[in-house]
This record gives C-alpha cells, sequence and structure tokens, in this order.
C-alpha cells in the first residue's frame, strides 16, 4: 500500500530504479527508451558523472544558504554563465526551483516594474490559447489550456487569449507562412486596442508551443511583428522557454532562431537536466534597473531561490551542453529525427502533421489527412499511444485537447541530445507501433 499521491490513483507507474544514457530501467527489469526526456527535461540523458560529480561536491561544500541572508558561488556562477550567452539586453537571473515558479515570477515582476515605473494602470496580460505555462495560479491563468483551466475557473486571474500562431490549422489556404506570420502577430494589437493598450503589462508566449500543442514552431516573422508591437505599445515581451529552451530547439535560447530577444525570459527542465529541480527568470537591465533605482526590493520569494546544489547542477548541464558540442549535435540528430518520423508517417493516412526545431518535434493524429478532422475525444487515441508505447519501452509524451483544449491529439517528442541514430531508429520503430495499436 502506497502512501504517494499520485497523479492518476487508477494508473499506477512502475517504479524507476536506474537510469543511464537514453534509457531508465524499472524495478522488473524492463528498458525503456526515453523519447521525452520525461517531459522535454533530461537533455543530457540519464547517469551523467560529470553532472552527478558536481552536484556532490556541491553537497560536501555547501548544501544551502538562504538567499535572504547570502549569495552563493554556484549561483554567481549560473548568473554569469547565462547572462554571456542570453539575447538582447537580458542581465540579471532570479533563480527559482522550476517553470511555474520562474513564471510567477515573470508575472509578478512585470507587474512591480510598471508599478515602479508610475504606471500603476497596467494590470494586464495577454497571453495564447493553447499555450501551458504552468499549473500554480499566475501561470494557470496564463496558459490557454482550457482542459487544464476549465475547473480552477473561479481561482483564475483575468487574462486575454489570443489564437495561437498555429500554421497546420490556422493558416489559410494560398496564405504564404509570412503572411500567415503577419496575421497571427496582428492578433495582439487588435487585443490591445480592444481592451486598452494602457491597462495591459505583458504578452506572454512559448517561443515553441510543447505539451498542450506538440512543438508548434511559430511562422517566420511572427516574433518579429509581435516584438514590433510589444514596443509601440509599451508592453513587455515574457518568453516561456521552460520547455523549449537550452538547446532543444538547436540554439541555447529558442528565441535566437525567431532573431528577437525578450524583456523576461522563463526558463527551466533543461537547465537542470534532472540532476536537480532548477529554473531561472531573466529580465533585462532596464526592468532590474527600474527596481534598483525604485523600491530596491523585488517583492516576491521562496526558500529555495538561488538553491546552492540546485545550482551547481545548472552550471554543470550548461557547460556540458556547450562544451560538448550538443547544439549542434541536436540540430544534426534533430535532422535525422526528423527525415525517420517523415518515412515513417510522411504518408501515413491518419497523421496530419510531422513538425517541431531541433530534437523538439511533435506528429499531429488525425481521423482525416484531408479534412484535417480529429478523432472523437471519446477514442482516447493519445492516452492510447502512450499506454502502447510504454508497453513497447517507449516513453514519449501523447496529449489529447491539442486544438481547443477538448479535441485534437498529438504525440510530443524531445529525446536526450545524445540520441543516436540507432536509438531513432528503435523510438520511430516503437512509435509506429503504438500509433498502430492506438488507431486498431
Ligand atoms: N512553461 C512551459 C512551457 C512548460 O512546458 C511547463 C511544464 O511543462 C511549465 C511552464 C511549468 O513548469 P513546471 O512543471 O516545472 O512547473
Amino acid at each position: 500500500m502506497s502512501h504517494i499521491f499520485p497523479r492518476h490513483t487508477r494508473n499506477l507507474p512502475p517504479v524507476a530504479v536506474s537510469g543511464m544514457g537514453c534509457y531508465l530501467t524499472d524495478a522488473s527489469g524492463k528498458q525503456y527508451l526515453d523519447a521525452s526526456g520525461g517531459a522535454a527535461v533530461s537533455c543530457l540523458g540519464h547517469g551523467d558523472r560529470t553532472v552527478i560529480e558536481a552536484v556532490k561536491a556541491q553537497l560536501d561544500q555547501l548544501a544551502y544558504a538562504h538567499t535572504g541572508f547570502f549569495t552563493s558561488e554556484p549561483a554567481e556562477t549560473l548568473a554569469d554563465l547565462l547572462i554571456q550567452h542570453a539575447p538582447g539586453d537580458l542581465d540579471r537571473v532570479y533563480l527559482v526551483s522550476g517553470g511555474s515558479e520562474a513564471m510567477e515570477a515573470a508575472l509578478k515582476l512585470a507587474r512591480q516594474y510598471f508599478v515602479e515605473k508610475g504606471e500603476p494602470a497596467r494590470g494586464r496580460i495577454i497571453a495564447r490559447k493553447q499555450s501551458y505555462h504552468g499549473n500554480t495560479m499566475g501561470a494557470l491563468s496564463a496558459g490557454g489550456n482550457e482542459w487544464r483551466r476549465a475547473q480552477f475557473g473561479p481561482l483564475l486571474i483575468d487574462m486575454s487569449h489570443i489564437d495561437p500562431c498555429y500554421d497546420y490549422r490556422l493558416r489559410h489556404d494560398g496564405e504564404t507562412p509570412e503572411a500567415y506570420g503577419l496575421r497571427a502577430a496582428n492578433l495582439l494589437e487588435e487585443e490591445l486596442l480592444r481592451i486598452g493598450p494602457e491597462t495591459v503589462m505583458a504578452f506572454a508566449a512559448e517561443p515553441v508551443v510543447g505539451a498542450t500543442a506538440g512543438a508548434v514552431p511559430p511562422a517566420p516573422g511572427y516574433f518579429k511583428r509581435i516584438r514590433e508591437i510589444c514596443d509601440q505599445y509599451g508592453i513587455l515581451l515574457i518568453l516561456d522557454e521552460v520547455m523549449c529552451g537550452m538547446g532543444r530547439t538547436g540554439t541555447l535560447f529558442a528565441c535566437e532562431q525567431d532573431g528577437v530577444a525578450p524583456d523576461i525570459l522563463c526558463i527551466a527542465k533543461g537547465l537542470g537536466a534532472g540532476y536537480q529541480p532548477i529554473g531561472a527568470m531573466l529580465c533585462s537591465r532596464q526592468i532590474y534597473a527600474a527596481i534598483e533605482n525604485g523600491s530596491g526590493f523585488f517583492q516576491h520569494g521562496h526558500t529555495y531561490l538561488g538553491h546552492p546544489t540546485a545550482a551547481a547542477a545548472g552550471v554543470a548541464v550548461v557547460n556540458a551542453v556547450l562544451e560538448r558540442g550538443l547544439i549542434p549535435k541536436v540540430r544534426e540528430q534533430g535532422g535525422k529525427l526528423m527525415q525517420a518520423l517523415d518515412s515513417a508517417f510522411g504518408q501515413h493516412p491518419h497523421i496530419g502533421d510531422i513538425r517541431g526545431r531541433g530534437l523538439f518535434q511533435g506528429i499531429e493524429i488525425v481521423a482525416d489527412r484531408e479534412s484535417k478532422a480529429p478523432f472523437d475525444p471519446a477514442r482516447r487515441i493519445a492516452a492510447k499511444v502512450k499506454s502502447a508505447a510504454f508497453d513497447a519501452g517507449l516513453i514519449c509524451y501523447p496529449m489529447s485537447g491539442t486544438i481547443d483544449g477538448k479535441t485534437g491529439d498529438h504525440v510530443l517528442l524531445a529525446p536526450p541530445f545524445i540520441i543516436s541514430d540507432a536509438q531513432i531508429d528503435e523510438l520511430v520503430g516503437k512509435l509506429s507501433k503504438a500509433v498502430e495499436i492506438a488507431l486498431a
């Protein structure tokens, strides 16, 4: 009898006992190819000795010191390392314990920034439908996935949600990707004008939408136009790279590929690679200056901010990603994965779209390829793919509600950056079988 409160009370998971490279092993000895790195976490794979030794050495030196009293050497090093590579004017790092905490800090910092600047009327956030920003109240309010939000409606903060940039479903026939990118971005301006730009503090978005949409990249020019609109109306751009950041899409920061820099950027997952729980909110020099020259105090905080052991893991992970040439490897293996998915599913009658960047890819499952009609949610296609894949020894990240939180199914793939060619074949082979079982 377990006393753990599990995710699903009727579907209890096996006990994981060890991990090595791209594989996890359960208590019965069964091996699983970890093709989603959990939830896009395990970018270095499992059992990385360098990171493990760095964590152990930090524990021997100093496990924890509260940031109300101290800073620490690993926290300072990690902040320097991130800022050395961060885009635009990002200059300060607020270290937290995960993605939701990073988003909460981002939302509160945006608000305090405008209060300190003497613009207290700015209190609204605009975000996007079908995004996921976390499960705490602020992050869930910013998220646009109806299924996750529904029962918590009375608790959520009122925010606007514009349509996502979702080429496969929302680009019109005959419209170029560039024209679509512009049209999709202009929805932000429409919403600003509808609610009054002087009441808005920020726009929040995932550069490549992960869990809730299945690796949906933006159309060309989308984020450039978003940046322009934010600047024109004096609102902040918050980019949530919790899932798509830290090399996952083939650049250290996902937004580099869109030629924009945010005012606030959130990362987590691949920052600790699963070796420690860690996330971070990075903000621009200007935002920091407003606090520094104002109250001098960001009215926020958690017990485990800047945790030295977590920061030491972050330093070791970021150094490993940079020094082992893993970012070019993500691009190379990402190309191979895309090709393999294309050979397996490119002509499949029930795979409507194959998409993504780097080692962050998704397939969208449809009832009918021509009309793009989704399966009836009652068929629980995503859940069936997940369980058939797991039975076959493959961990992937299927999810339903792709289109609107209720209908649509996709499978998200986010394997470790060290995935080999043979493991790509294993992944696609097992996934093909799982899809056939789910559709049968
Ligand atoms: N933001 C994005 C884009 C995510 O994918 C997630 C988690 O999946 C979060 C935020 C929340 O992160 P966490 O689960 O670490 O709180």
